[in-house]
């Protein structure tokens, strides 16, 4: 029995190795795939600013435009001022010229204003468009260290598996299967001490009785409490 209880103690340890190998490899794959998507959302963001520049660009243009339309007019009332003969005609005219520029300058505002936010869309671009490439050649540069880091746990896990495979074969059955089952059942410990009276896996008091005849008898029983297997470690007395 003694061998057997030291049997499972190495198939335990393998498994905790096993266990904690896909955990690493699981949180490198979900970090890689944090990467990305920040990239990914980034990427995404630049596309709707430009798309938000262009139209900004376009309603500058159709301003400007219109600027250099209503200059066009003003110049033109201004031409007619010299042929003008009657008084009342003259200051009809002034009032069309007056209103002409009055609209200049709205136009001017505008303009300026149109100008200000293509500048400020075209800041925001640019600044995450740097953001964007830093990010991009980090994470790649990452992503890169997280693939070689899963292709080395993944000859690790290989050859862990198939140690595992060989001393599984040795235990009995019916015990490999209530280890197995209580593995899948507790995520990695299955096999646990019971020291000083004690489930070194619940932490829950054995019954005096109980643990006396475990370390006479030294053999692998359950936890009454958490059902893990128990043992009695094999240099203890
Ligand atoms: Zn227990």
């Amino acid at each position: 029995m003694k061998d057997m209880v030291q049997l499972l103690i190495d198939v335990q340890e393998l498994d905790q190795r096993i266990f904690s190998a896909r955990h690493k490899k699981t949180t490198l794959l979900k970090e890689r795939d944090q990467l990305l998507q920040q990239t990914d959302a980034l990427q995404e963001l630049l596309g709707q600013l430009d798309d938000r520049i262009a139209e900004a660009q376009t309603q500058r243009d159709s301003c400007q435009e219109a600027l250099q339309q209503q200059l066009g007019q003003v110049e033109q009332c201004e031409g007619r001022l010299p042929e003008i003969k009657t008084q009342k005609e003259y200051l009809a005219v002034l009032k069309e010229v007056d209103a002409a520029k009055k609209q200049v300058k709205d136009l001017e505002d505008a303009l300026l204003a149109k100008e200000q936010v293509l500048s400020e869309l075209q800041a925001d671009a640019e600044e995450k468009r740097q953001q964007h490439d830093s990010l991009g050649s980090d994470s790649s540069q990452r992503c890169n260290e997280i693939a070689t880091l899963v292709e080395e746990l993944d000859a690790a896990l290989h050859q862990q598996d198939s140690q595992r495979g060989e001393l599984i074969e040795k235990i009995a059955v019916p015990l490999r299967k209530r280890y197995e089952l209580i593995l899948s059942r507790l995520n990695g410990q299955a096999l646990v001490e019971a020291r000083e009276g004690t489930c070194q896996g619940c932490h829950m008091r054995l019954p005096p009785q109980f643990f006396n005849a475990m370390l006479k008898n030294r053999d692998i029983t359950s936890c009454p409490h958490c059902n893990r297997l128990l043992y009695i470690a094999p240099e203890t007395h």
